[in-house]
């Protein structure tokens, strides 16, 4: 028997999440399917959980937009639900001439989106906040911060619930269809079941692409196509000597290593960028030397052998090596034709700042109301 709802989110990570909560407060019955046993088990739980100002992402793009958007909206939401969260700022530390030259670029791109408070330091200066830190000038961003991912999740998952949402776990979506009266999903699990949707928002993270691809009906020139970036994360052992998080200028293919704290002032450096074939978490302890000379550029005070590897993220991305970083994509029936669907594709970082914009953006291209 096939069961009708109004709206399915496929996905319960982070913007998975904050797309329920945004359909039921605007009045949507929502189901969310989720096929691991727990939600944000994925990319919303390896990540760097910072707050990003939205500093670097070119002018006018839906990362450049959503992250200075959602950035404000997150941090109104976690003082509302009691989220634990912390504006620490942030420090991009020049370590030669020609990176000082580039803080310049940095400031001028990020007034360009709308980051106007980043302050220019000198050396003194930004010794003066982190003593241990090593630079000729740095840029002080004042509104980057830090949050507990899982702590926003469930807040997340709370409001929608109270809203009428309801989640369901072990719950696979295995393949679909559009057809005229909306569209089809076959869903396995513990509880397999059919369901017929008139909206589906695909918030599958690194089975978006796939999802999208085997949905019958969705046209094959709309799906881009899917890579892996892994990104391993060190963690320091002992106390941090710092208070903000600490970014080298970026370099190709990243932002550097850099090192951000988590609420506890535990310490971590990373992610760096592993292309893969296959999801795969294991941190090799061997890429951690690589870790020691970039970090020194900036702090020369790390000691030796205080770096235990960590975790690891993948990058859902939807452009390969040596590209240039796609934007996120915000696919509705108006670029892919299909009525009711949305798919988001390329969600990576900025997404977790970005989860109540990009919540917000989805209602729209679904034509409904944002209700806060
Ligand atoms: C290394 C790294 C560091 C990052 N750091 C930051 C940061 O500091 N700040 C920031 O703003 N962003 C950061 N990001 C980005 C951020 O983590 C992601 O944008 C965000 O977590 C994406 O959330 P999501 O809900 O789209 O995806 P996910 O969290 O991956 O959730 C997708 C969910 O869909 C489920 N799913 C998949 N397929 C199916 C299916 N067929 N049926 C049912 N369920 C399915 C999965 O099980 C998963 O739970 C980082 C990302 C990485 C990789």
């Amino acid at each position: 028997m096939t069961e009708r709802v109004e709206a399915v989110v496929i996905g319960a990570g982070v913007v998975g999440l904050a797309c329920a909560r945004a359909l039921a407060r605007a009045g949507v019955d929502v189901l969310i399917l989720e096929r691991h046993a727990d939600i944000g088990t994925e990319t919303s739980a390896r990540n760097s959980e910072v707050i990003h100002a939205g500093i670097y992402y070119p002018q006018d793009s839906l990362k450049a937009r959503l992250c200075v958007q959602g950035r404000e909206a997150l941090y109104q939401f976690c003082r509302q639900y009691g989220v634990a969260h912390q504006r620490c700022g942030k420090l991009i530390v020049a370590t030669s001439a020609a990176q000082q030259q580039r803080l310049a670029d940095i400031q001028q791109r990020a007034a360009a989106n709308g980051v106007d408070d980043l302050q220019l330091l000198t050396a003194a200066e930004a010794q003066q906040l982190e003593p241990a830190v090593q630079c000729s000038a740095a840029l002080l961003s004042p509104s980057t911060g830090i949050v507990d991912s899982h702590e926003l999740m469930l807040a997340l998952l709370g409001d929608a619930e109270r809203h009428g949402a309801v989640l369901a776990l072990n719950a696979p979506v295995l393949a679909g269809a559009a057809d005229a009266d909306g569209l089809r999903l076959s869903v396995g699990g513990d509880a397999p079941m059919q369901l017929q949707a008139d909206m589906v928002v695909n918030a599958a993270g690194l089975g978006a692409v796939a999802l999208a691809a085997s949905l019958a009906g969705m046209p094959a020139a709309a799906v881009p196509e899917a890579w892996l970036a892994k990104g391993n994360y060190f963690a320091l052992s002992g106390r941090s000597p710092f208070a903000r998080l600490i970014y080298p200028v970026p370099e190709a293919g990243g932002l550097g290593v850099h090192l951000t704290l988590d609420l506890a002032g535990q310490a971590r450096f990373g992610p760096d960028v592993e292309w893969l074939q296959e999801i795969n978490y294991d941190v090799d302890p061997q890429r951690g030397r690589d870790f020691y000379a970039a970090i020194r550029r900036y702090w020369p005070g790390l000691p030796d052998d205080s770096l235990q590897p960590a975790y690891a993220g993948i990058r859902p991305k939807i452009a390969g090596p040596g590209a240039a970083d796609a934007d996120f994509q915000i696919q509705g029936t108006a670029v892919h034709g299909v009525p009711g669907l949305v798919n988001l594709f390329g969600i990576e970082s900025p997404g977790l700042t970005s989860c109540l914009a990009i919540a917000a953006a989805v209602n729209a291209a679904l034509g409904l109301a944002v209700a806060d």
